[in-house]
């Protein structure tokens, strides 16, 4: 009886703003580097079978996957300050917010 294989994969950003990756085969134990930019991966199945048929391979997948999930994760992210707590509620709050951006903790320190 054939079994179904399921590959865990691992795709670790490896800067700010997510361009380069590295994708983890958890199982293989390789590594593959992934420009989610270019749409290229170093594996062989890019290689010589993907980049020819302007395909993308499952690191790539994989990649566009967890880019997407936390595109999705950013946008239902409820948009409350501190600020906007306390002028509602007139309750001094903490602002213990560790997602924010430089951008977005200025625009709330402001
Ligand atoms: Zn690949």
């Amino acid at each position: 009886m054939a079994t179904a294989t399921v590959e865990r994969l691992r795709a670790i950003p490896l800067e700010v703003g997510s361009r380069h990756w590295m994708v983890e085969n958890v199982d293989e134990g390789s590594n593959y580097s992934v420009d989610a930019v270019k749409g290229e991966c170093s594996c062989p199945d890019w290689q010589f079978r993907c980049r020819h048929r302007r395909e993308d391979c499952k690191h790539l997948l994989e990649v566009r996957t967890v880019i997407e999930r936390q595109r999705h994760y950013r946008e239902k992210k409820p948009t409350v300050t501190a600020r906007a707590i306390e002028e509602a509620t007139g309750v001094k709050t903490l602002p213990v917010i560790p997602e924010l951006s430089q951008d977005e903790l200025k625009a709330i320190f402001a």
